[in-house]
């Protein structure tokens, strides 16, 4: 081993060492909300417990909020847009960068804190936590466009578009990856001019937490970023209903969406929804088949699964099916399992024991069905005793079995073969979601071909699933409606404005004369 590489039992025990002084505050203080810049219990004073998901061990006692809590959220968050939205551009940019260096600062904090919340492994949270930072970035350049429009000049008008922010929004997020993914959502609102108030997971409230503390220690003035903890159907269900809350983004199941949507529709939410996915990575004969199955092994089995654009389904053609998958059954069997802060695991406990028996039922549908676990298949006993779990490989799946048109969300991968370009398309597509698509084939004319046929919002060519924060990011059918990233975020959570210029030569008709 390379002298200035820390052996692998060092790194371990620095990521202990680092999460023990952090989770020992966390018990003594417990989590509150952040309401107007004010660390505040429930003003019913219920909480409710966090664990980890490593050991069950209690992390803290959670403030538990109500329609009560929304609505004094909701209320500081419409105090302090009137000035929030008039600040000049280039003062919010100076705030927003603030935020991104001070989560830079925390990044390895942030980083342990995530894995023994979720059960992440720290080679994917270190990363999290940068991306985060660069979310905040990304926008914070952005302000100084965000009320950018058009002229669209007519004969005798100057007609002219503007935004301006939407008002108060709400924030839903769910529990994979949640410091990484709420910050693609807060940064854009509030580099738009937005106040903000973020309802977490119950299951990952901790960097929720940290994130809403860093702001203000970054100097957003207080109300501009609000954080209220609880359950979906109590505070979740408050914030979609609150008259002061103009839009929602919402990232989570398809079935909350639905939800959110009735929840939200007296009072006309404008709605963003990221919802989930059963995404196909679709490998060719033709494809460069090495690189295709280290892409397939990663995007099913890192983060524990628990990722959205993860590729649930491999469609491989019928040629070279059994050799790729016979290589495919030794990588998986060879995926390390272990403590979240092992930087050697691969795969870490699943977030709660709910979810473990939700991902483990599909063990049994998978055999009702007809189908093979080849690989994995059953709990797995982990360092802690957490929800650990074997990663899992099932083939002699066809399209329509249950394993092949759920979301399992975990590390379980279903092998359907297919003949041709036409029967890869027609399995891809013969699910509820449309998240996204990957293709692997040599043929360039045949990936474009299908990546035209594909019914999914985000689609990668010979490649794994990597973000570039300018393009869309989002999902068609179950899997979403509306578009996150540069330009697109803007849209979302600013209203689009016309003002129209008239040259006194256009001719008024005259009535009442
Ligand atoms: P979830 O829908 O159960 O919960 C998400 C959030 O919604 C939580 O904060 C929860 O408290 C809240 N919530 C629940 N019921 C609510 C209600 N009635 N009103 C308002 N809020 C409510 O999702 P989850 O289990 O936390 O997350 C996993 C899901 O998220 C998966 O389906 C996954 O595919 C999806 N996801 C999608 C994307 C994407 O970009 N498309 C990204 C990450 C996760």
């Amino acid at each position: 081993m390379d002298k200035a590489t820390p052996k692998t039992s060092d790194v371990f025990a620095a990521n202990r060492d680092r999460v023990a002084p952090l989770l020992a505050k966390l018990k003594q203080e417990g989590i509150g909300h952040l309401i107007d810049g004010k660390v505040v219990p429930s003003i019913s004073g219920q909480t409710f417990e966090t664990k980890s998901p490593v050991d069950g061990a209690v992390l803290a006692q959670v403030a538990r909020g109500g329609p009560e809590d929304i609505d004094r959220a909701a209320t500081a968050a419409a105090l302090a847009f009137k000035s929030w939205r008039n600040m000049p551009a280039a003062m919010r940019k100076k705030l927003l960068h603030r935020v991104a260096d001070a989560i830079e600062d925390r990044a390895d904090d942030i980083a342990v804190l995530e894995c023994i919340d979720t059960g992440q492994a720290h080679r994917f949270m270190a990363k999290a936590a940068i991306r985060a930072a660069e979310n905040f970035r990304f926008f914070a350049d952005r302000c100084t466009e965000a009320r950018d429009g058009f002229n669209t000049p007519s004969d005798e008008h100057w007609n002219v578009s503007t935004r301006v922010p939407i008002g108060p929004v709400g924030v839903i997020t769910p529990w994979n990856t949640p410091f990484m993914l709420s910050t693609w959502k807060i940064a854009p609102a509030l580099a738009a001019g937005c106040t903000v108030v973020h309802k977490p997971a119950e299951w990952s409230p901790v960097t929720a937490d940290l994130l809403a503390k860093l702001a203000k220690q970054a100097g957003v003035p207080d109300g501009v970023l609000n954080t209220v903890h609880g359950i979906g159907e109590e505070a979740g269900k408050a914030l979609t209903e609150h008259p002061a809350i103009k839009a929602i983004g919402f990232v989570g199941e398809s079935s909350t969406g639905s939800a959110i949507m009735a929840q939200g529709a007296p009072t006309l939410k404008r709605v963003h929804f990221e919802l989930g996915g059963k995404n196909p990575v679709i490998v060719f004969d033709d494809a460069d088949l090495d690189r295709a199955l280290d892409a397939v092994v990663f995007m099913i089995y890192s983060l524990n699964g628990e990722r959205c654009t993860s590729s649930s389904r491999l469609l491989i053609q019928q040629g070279i099916a059994d050799k790729f998958v016979e290589k495919l059954t030794a990588r998986v069997k060879a995926l390390k399992v272990g403590h979240p802060l092992d930087p050697a695991t691969e795969i870490g406990p699943l977030i709660h024991e709910r979810h473990l028996a939700k991902v483990c039922s599909y063990f049994d549908i998978a055999r009702q069905d007809g189908a093979v676990i080849a690989v994995g298949g059953a709990p797995h006993d982990g360092p802690g005793g957490g929800h650990y779990i074997q990663p899992t490989l099932v083939t002699g799946a066809n399209a329509r079995m249950r394993v092949a048109q759920e979301e399992v969300f975990g590390p379980f991968l279903t092998v359907i073969p297919f003949r041709d370009e036409n029967d890869a398309i027609e399995i891809a597509n013969g699910v509820d979601y449309g998240l996204t698509g990957y293709v692997w084939t040599g043929d360039m004319g045949r990936a474009l071909r299908v990546a035209d046929a594909l019914e999914a919002g985000m689609i990668w060519l010979n490649s794994e699933n990597v973000r570039h924060l300018p393009t869309p990011f989002g999902g068609m059918k179950s899997s979403g409606i509306g578009r996150d990233g540069g330009d697109y975020s803007f849209d979302f959570y600013m209203e689009t404005k016309h003002v129209s210029l008239a040259r006194g030569t256009h001719k008024i008709q005259k009535l009442g004369i």
